[in-house]
């Protein structure tokens, strides 16, 4: 069962879309004093080594943040419609939409001496974004991810701000709902590695919503050959009707998913082609924000002519 290790993955192309949406979802939800809970109910080890033996041996960080870091000629990015009529920096940063901005902001501040060393998963960005009266809820069920998950949190000293749980999130994350300041944001990030994740994403999200309906729930998901990987978006939209919520769906494609053939005539599935992020009660500015960094994003990362972005609300 637990063969999936998220440090072979960190900073691909999914953690670029899941994170850029986890900033903006987090940034608008602080805008407002009263505390908020963060729920993250897979994960992972907390911090990755983009230059160690498990994203090297992968090398899919090469294919997603570490494209993004690297210098590249400003003609490269369409600029944002704000700043078309300015004058284009030299440095591909200057047209950068707002929200990819900012994500990229986010993991610089992690690799101070330039570069990228040090890649942040979902717990180390959200603590590094939450105020002193926050709180973060952490699980991991794999046993040395969550033993390296509460090794990298205890260095941050956050003493009761983070509790780390090695539980299965779907069975008990919803205990935290609601919280006291009645504010939170649950991030599901499993690894579907068993079939059985999709059902139980499905089944998190309407227990979830019925102990407190004003969350602001964020799932991501593989876009692989697969029904289930298929039909969850579909499911979760016709829940977040049915329940009177809003409701945002995006993705990212950076290649086509056909078959591969190799040199000696074998077959082979492409990795990851393409990921979704699908938000119940989104921050109702978040469209229009993931909009432009989501064009941006799919012409820095694209891997082929098949790299494509949705992005769809409806509720
Ligand atoms: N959210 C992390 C991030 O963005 O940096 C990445 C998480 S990774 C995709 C999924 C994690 O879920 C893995 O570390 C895996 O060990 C863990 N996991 C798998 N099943 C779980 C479960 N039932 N409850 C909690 N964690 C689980």
């Amino acid at each position: 069962m637990f063969s999936y290790r998220h440090a072979f993955h960190a900073g691909n192309h999914a953690d670029v879309l899941k994170h850029t949406v986890l900033i903006a979802t987090l940034d608008h939800l602080l805008e407002k004093e009263a505390a908020l809970t963060v729920v993250d109910t897979h994960a992972g080890a907390g911090l990755y080594r983009l230059d160690g033996d498990y994203a090297g041996t992968s090398g899919e960080a090469a294919e997603g943040i570490l494209r993004l870091l690297a210098p590249k000629p400003a003609a490269a990015v369409t600029p944002p419609a704000q700043v078309a009529t300015k004058k284009i920096a030299k440095s591909v940063d200057a047209a950068l939409a707002p929200a990819l901005q900012r994500y990229l902001d986010v993991v610089r501040a992690f690799n101070p001496n330039g570069g990228a060393r040090v890649y942040p998963g979902s717990p180390f960005i959200t603590q590094h974004l939450l105020r002193e009266h926050d709180k973060l809820k952490l699980f991991e069920l794999h046993p040395t991810d969550s033993r390296t998950l509460s090794a990298n949190i205890a260095q941050l000293e956050a003493g009761r701000q983070i509790a780390v749980l090695h539980e299965d999130g779907f069975g008990s994350a919803t205990k935290f709902l609601p919280p006291p300041s009645r504010r939170a944001l649950v991030l599901m990030d499993p690894s579907y590695e068993i079939k059985s994740d999709y059902a139980r994403v499905l089944d998190f999200t309407a227990e979830a919503l019925k102990r407190f309906a004003t969350g602001t729930y964020a799932i991501w998901y593989p876009i692989i050959p697969r029904p289930e990987a298929h039909d969850l978006p579909r499911r979760l939209k016709t829940m977040a009707t049915k329940a009177g919520k809003s409701w945002l769906h995006a993705t990212l494609t950076v290649k086509s998913s056909k078959l591969l053939t190799t040199d000696s005539g074998e077959t082979k599935r492409p990795g990851l082609p393409a990921s979704g992020m699908f938000l119940i009660n989104p921050p109702y500015t978040l469209k229009a924000l993931l909009q432009p960094a989501l064009e941006q994003t799919k012409d820095l990362l694209a891997q082929d002519r098949h790299a494509a972005f949705s992005l769809d609300s409806g509720g």
